[in-house]
């Protein structure tokens, strides 16, 4: 039966970041395939498209003075650079379906995360995890998506991001992507039924750091 207009519950906000090769867009797409109240945003950016990507299903691809004169027009939630190009989501984009009352996965890097996280406190915002520093540099290399010098560049914005981590309050580690899933969609579930308090503790950043490898875990300590 169909709920009358107005009385749906407004939908979550969530965010989930984690450095470039940790596997977020595997475990994104994975969370989205297995729970069909989630909807994963699709962001606004001035990179030029991967091969195999299209405009507007993995992202919007805009130019920068498209994205400027968004800006200007006080269109998007967050925005932020990120290795030279721009991304940001869009109000349009999250708006419908959390008035629809379906939940929205933000997959963004970390400058975002915080803005999202100060304009909407009520957002859950999760942090993924490599397992290794090791894991992550072999991923990245491995995807053969990006050059030498981009792999390099965003292991440096790695490090950045990992000193940003603390601000957020869940931590997921993917040492196995189906089981990163399962813990992504057990916190999604916990918020949609007010246990998020009680399954959260495990996700905590005190918890999570105690099966981390050591060197990785200093870097989330400083
Ligand atoms: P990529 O170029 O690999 O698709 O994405 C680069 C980084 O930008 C990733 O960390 C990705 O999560 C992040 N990103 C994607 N969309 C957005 C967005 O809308 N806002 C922000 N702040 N970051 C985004």
């Amino acid at each position: 039966m169909s709920r009358p207009a107005g009385a749906a519950p407004q939908g979550r906000l969530f965010v989930l970041s984690a450095p470039s090769g940790a596997g977020k867009t595997t475990v994104c797409k994975g969370v989205i395939a297995r729970d069909p109240n989630v909807v994963l945003s699709v962001s606004h950016t001035t990179r030029a498209p991967r091969p195999g990507e299209r405009d507007g299903v993995e992202y919007r691809f805009v130019s920068a003075s498209e994205f400027q004169k968004l800006v200007g027009e006080g269109a998007f939630l967050e925005h932020a650079e990120y290795s030279g190009n721009l991304y940001g989501t869009s109000w349009a984009a999250i708006e419908e379906p959390l008035a629809g009352g379906r939940d929205v996965l933000l997959e963004i890097e970390t400058e975002g995360a915080r803005q999202v996280r100060e304009r909407r406190g009520d957002a859950i915002a999760i942090f993924l995890l490599p397992p290794s520093l090791a894991a992550l540099e072999a991923r990245l290399r491995g995807r053969g998506t990006e050059d030498r010098a981009e792999v390099d560049r965003r292991l440096a914005i790695a490090r950045r991001e990992f000193a940003a981590a603390r601000g957020f309050s869940y931590f997921v580690v993917n040492d196995a992507a189906e089981r990163a899933i399962d813990d992504v969609l057990s916190l999604l579930a916990a918020a949609r039924d007010g246990r998020l308090g009680e399954v959260g503790k495990r996700f905590r950043l005190a918890r999570v750091r105690e099966i981390l490898d050591p060197a990785l875990a200093a870097w989330l300590a400083d």
